[in-house]
C-alpha cells in the first residue's frame, strides 16, 4: 500500500482545513515510520506538508531538509505577519529581518533554537514571537514612531487599564498594539458590539487608533520596548504560560481560571502573555502567505546536513 494511498484512504479521517491540521490527525506510528524516510526523497512535497511540531524542531537539530521546509512553510508566514504589524518596514525589510533571524536560529548546531520550548507548538510561537520582538527592537528607530498621538508609557497604560474589565483591557491592548477592531473580533473571536465598547477608553486619547483600518502599530519601537519590559517583570505570583494555554483551551477549573484572571487585570506582564498567546493562536488558525518566491531561497541559509549516499549494489559486491 503506497503511503498516498493510506494518506488519501477513506480510514483516516483527514477533514483538518489545512495541511498543518492534516498532519496533526497522521497516526502517530505511521508519522514515526515515514519520519525514517525523508532523506531519501520519498513523497517529499507530501513529507513537508505533513510535518507536525513534534517532530519539526528535533529534525531542524538534527539539520534535516524535510524539517527544516516544514518550519519554513509553518513559521515564515507568522513571521512575516508578526513584522508586517510591529514594524514599519516594507517586504522586502520584513523578509531581510527573518533571513537574519533564520541565521541565528540555525547558526552553532541551533543553539539558540534548541533554547525554545519544545513541549507546544503555541508555547514555541509565544517564545519565537517575543524573539522577533527583541530583534526588531535592535533595528528600530524611535523616530519612526508616531508623534500624535504620543506612544503610550507603562505609566499612562495604567491609568488607562484602571478599573476596565478585563476583556476591555484585552482590546484596549491589541488596539494599541496595531490591530484594527476587526482584526481583533477575529483574534479574540466576540461580536463587534463587545469590541466597540470595549475600545471606549481609547476614543478621548487615542482616537486615531480606533479609526485605522490597517493593522500597523503606530509606536512599533515605544511598543515593543513596553512589551519588552513586561515580559521582563515577571513576578512570583503571575500565571504560568502553560496554565494560559489550560485556561485558553477551557482545561483549567474555575478555582485555578478565577484567581488567574483577577491576577491579570492588575499585571501587565500576564496581559501581555495572554495577548501574545491570542495573537500566535490567530496567526496560525490563519492562512498567511509566503513570500512571492517560496521557501527555497530560505533553506539557502541554513546548515544542513548532508546525508551520505548509500553505496550501490553493484559497488557494494566489488567491495567499493
Ligand atoms: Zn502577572
Amino acid at each position: 500500500m503506497s503511503w498516498r494511498h493510506i494518506y488519501s484512504g477513506p480510514c483516516w479521517r483527514l477533514t483538518g482545513g489545512n495541511s498543518k491540521q492534516r498532519g496533526r490527525n497522521l497516526p502517530r506510528k505511521l508519522w514515526k515510520a515515514a519520519a525514517k524516510r525523508p532523506a531519501q526523497g520519498f513523497l517529499n512535497l507530501t513529507m513537508s506538508k505533513l510535518m507536525i511540531f513534534h517532530n519539526i524542531l528535533p529534525g531542524c537539530e538534527e539539520g534535516n531538509p524535510e524539517a527544516w521546509r516544514g518550519f519554513l512553510t509553518n513559521y515564515t508566514p507568522i513571521a512575516l505577519e508578526l513584522f508586517r504589524v510591529y514594524s514599519p518596514w516594507t517586504p522586502g525589510a520584513r523578509l531581510e529581518a527573518w533571513r537574519d533571524a533564520l541565521q541565528v536560529l540555525s547558526a552553532d548546531a541551533c543553539a539558540v533554537l534548541k533554547g525554545f520550548s519544545h513541549q507546544s507548538e503555541r508555547e514555541f510561537l509565544v517564545g519565537l514571537r517575543a524573539f522577533l520582538q527583541d530583534r526588531a527592537f535592535a533595528k528600530l528607530e524611535p523616530s519612526q514612531d508616531a508623534a500624535v498621538p504620543p506612544a503610550p508609557t507603562a505609566e499612562t497604560l495604567g491609568t488607562l487599564f484602571a478599573g476596565l474589565p478585563l476583556m476591555h483591557q484585552e482590546i484596549t491592548f491589541l488596539a494599541l498594539s496595531g490591530y484594527s477592531q476587526a482584526t481583533i473580533e477575529k483574534i479574540l473571536r466576540i461580536t463587534p458590539a463587545v469590541a466597540e465598547e470595549g475600545l471606549g477608553r481609547l476614543r478621548a486619547s487615542y482616537a486615531a487608533v480606533i479609526e485605522r483600518s490597517e493593522d500597523r502599530c503606530l509606536w512599533p519601537s515605544a511598543w515593543i520596548g513596553i512589551s519588552k519590559a513586561a515580559r521582563a517583570n515577571e513576578q512570583k505570583d503571575c500565571t504560568p504560560l502553560r496554565q494560559l494555554i489550560r485556561i485558553l483551551d477551557g482545561q483549567a477549573s474555575w478555582y485555578d481560571k478565577s484567581p488567574a484572571e483577577t491576577h491579570r487585570t492588575k499585571c501587565l506582564h500576564c496581559l501581555e502573555l495572554w495577548n501574545a498567546l491570542q495573537e500566535v493562536v490567530a496567526w496560525d488558525r490563519t492562512p498567511q502567505a509566503l513570500p512571492a518566491d517560496g521557501i527555497e531561497p530560505l533553506m539557502a541559509l541554513i546548515p544542513i546536513k548532508q546525508e551520505k549516499r548509500k553505496p550501490s549494489l553493484f559497488a557494494r559486491i566489488l567491495g567499493k
